[in-house]
């Protein structure tokens, strides 16, 4: 390539990044690390300069010699103190420009002289010349400044750009910023219509709202203010943004700390509700903008093609929900949120150098895959548990096994379904594959494994194998990432390559006989039930589901009788269901 190289770089508020186009693909420069460098620079003891994270961790203990945020002062007329010096904002941004020209110049072997950077599209005139000026400070021509929902926009849709237009909204949530636009991109040309937002709203604000619950903890519990005493209220930031994130993932965290004054030790849990309540007027605040947005650009929810997360923030389960909720799809989730941006200004950076390219890879999985089983539980049988294997964020390819027993004496079979979605009852999820598995009659708590392996292309393969005789079940689903679509999949080629026995899929560990077992006609019945409801109709769907309900509750009530009725009455329904 004789073309001199151009970078593409995501300059943040909290972090930045930079990306090149290796062949085809966007990919993020990282130096052994994980590509995300702190956007903070600082003045070490020996009074060196220091930029990324060395300079954020000294952030809390020497505040007078770290600039933090530095993206919020561009444009304006004013120098920021550093140790014994004072810098123009520009000369700070530059400092950070410089470090990600030196990364990429180490990784790429080669100097670089050209940039692509990316801006909040409410960004003015005297803010984007800045952010050139530190460009040039830091030695990079600057070929084009880019609007960050623009930049997310070519992420997710730079390689199909050219089909029919698009109207995207971008929610940009970061550490202390948050944007929303609407974008629209048709032919290639990328156009901001709307944007709006609030540059002092975060996740520093929701941490600090964890901070606050825990000042108070410790004072109802142990009559101690920590308020005054700076390195517990940072060792109390850590663990509440370490809660934040776990909250993501999990429905409840711990939160300790030990010594936190000579023998008192913080140990309280935190459930995600519990934090929701802490941030529900902030997010309300952000679906507001939302309305906004949508209103500026003069469109309705339903205009809205896709939904793109951008920003760590982003990653709050709430937010997806209620922006579902808002706009009745389901938010992309395929490109890691704290690169998207970066991604895309990589492949404006290499449109710039006349390069076509193909589109971000995608190496986590958006979404979580199961499996539908059944569990006795305190309630008594919930048929249609949902079994996660493989769980969303998990690095690409996977592959990951679950044991399973049959429920019934002489089981003949287990339906296994593949479910994308996160809620536990797995009727609740999307179905994206249902097989019959044929058993060998065996007795109640015989095992059986189903694996599923992903890969990078979202290919999910299954194998369920039936430990005591070995018989196996293969099935392979393409194209699993197109989830927002479920006909999508479902129309996808499902290649069953040789099947034989399953059985109503029992939960983990748990076999299940003697007073628990459920006679074999009504799991039969119950199996066929859950074979045709994704076939039926919405209002048959009802009905099935209310009566395999009430199916349920007649075997927990050991009323088998009744329940035989009330299958006499879902095996009416099921004869008319092709
Ligand atoms: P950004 O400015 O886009 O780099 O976002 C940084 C913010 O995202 C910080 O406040 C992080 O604590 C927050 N963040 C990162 N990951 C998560 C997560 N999984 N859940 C909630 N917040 C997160």
């Amino acid at each position: 390539m004789n073309t001199p190289p151009i970078i593409g770089i995501d300059l943040g508020t909290t972090n930045s990044e930079v990306a090149f186009v290796h062949e085809t693909r966007p990919e993020i420069l990282r130096d052994g690390d994980d590509g995300i460098l702190p956007s903070c620079v600082g003045v070490d003891d020996d009074g060196r300069l220091i930029v990324g994270t060395t300079a954020r961790n000294q952030a809390v203990a020497y505040p007078e010699r770290t600039v933090l945020s530095v993206k919020r002062e561009m444009g304006k007329e004013k120098e920021i103190p550093l140790a014994e010096k004072r810098y123009t904002p520009q000369e700070i941004s530059a400092l950070i420009l410089k470090e990600l020209k030196e990364k990429a110049e180490k990784i790429m072997g080669r100097g670089v002289g050209h940039a692509v950077i990316t801006v909040p599209a409410y960004f003015t005139d005297a803010q984007r010349q800045a952010t050139k000026e530190a460009g040039a400070i830091a030695g990079l021509e600057v070929v084009r400044i880019i609007n960050e929902p623009t930049a997310a926009a070519l992420a997710y849709e730079g390689s199909h750009a050219g089909d029919e237009r698009r109207t995207i909204l971008v929610y940009d949530l970061g550490g202390g910023t948050f944007d929303v636009s609407i974008v629209q991109i048709e032919d290639r040309v990328v156009e901001v219509l709307a944007s709006t937002g609030d540059n002092r709203l975060g996740g520093d604000d929701f941490d600090e709202r964890i901070i606050q619950w825990l000042v108070r903890e410790l004072k109802q519990q142990h009559h101690l203010d920590v308020t005054e005493n700076r390195a517990v209220m940072a060792r109390l930031k850590s663990c509440a943004e370490k809660a934040k994130v776990e909250l993501s993932q999990a429905a409840t965290t711990r939160i300790e700390a030990d010594h936190i004054a000579e023998d008192i030790h913080l140990s309280v849990a935190l459930t995600r509700e519990a934090f929701e309540g802490m941030i529900r007027e902030e997010i309300d605040r952000t679906m507001q903008s939302v309305t906004k947005a949508l209103q500026d650009a003069g469109i309705t929810p339903g205009d809205i093609d896709r939904i793109l997360l951008v920003g760590g923030s982003s990653r709050i389960p709430m937010i997806s929900n209620m922006l579902k909720d808002k706009l009745k799809i389901d938010p992309s989730k395929e490109i890691d949120p704290d690169l998207c941006v970066a991604l895309g200004a990589g492949i404006q950076a290499a449109r710039e150098m006349g390069i076509d390219t193909s589109g971000v890879l995608i190496d986590i999985t958006p979404y979580t895959f199961g499996t539908s089983a059944a569990e006795f539980n305190d309630e008594g049988l919930d048929p249609h548990v949902f079994v996660p294997l493989i769980k969303r964020n998990t690095k690409l390819p996977v592959s990951h096994t679950e044991t399973f027993y049959t429920m019934v004496d002489n089981q003949d079979l287990a339906l296994i379904q593949v479910f994308q979605g996160e809620e536990s009852n797995a009727l609740d999820n999307i179905l994206i594959g249902s097989y019959r598995f044929d058993l060998s009659n065996s007795e109640a708590g015989s095992m059986i494994t189903l694996k599923y392996d992903l890969d990078l292309n979202g290919i999910l393969k299954l194998e369920a194998v039936e430990k005591e005789t070995g018989r196996t079940l293969n099935a392979v689903i393409d194209n699993v990432f197109a989830c927002e679509d479920p006909d999508r999949v479902r129309t996808s080629q499902e290649k069953i390559n040789g099947f034989s026995s399953m059985g109503a899929a029992a939960k983990p560990g748990k076999a299940h006989s003697g007073e628990d077992t459920i006679p074999p006609d009504i799991t039969d019945t119950l199996t066929l039930a859950r074979e045709k409801l994704d076939v039926a109709s919405k209002e048959d769907q009802d009905e099935i589901i209310d009566l395999m309900e009430e199916i349920t509750d007649a075997v927990e009530d050991k009323n088998f009788e009744k329940a035989r009725i009330i299958c006499d009455e879902l095996e009416d329904l099921l004869f008319y269901i092709d």
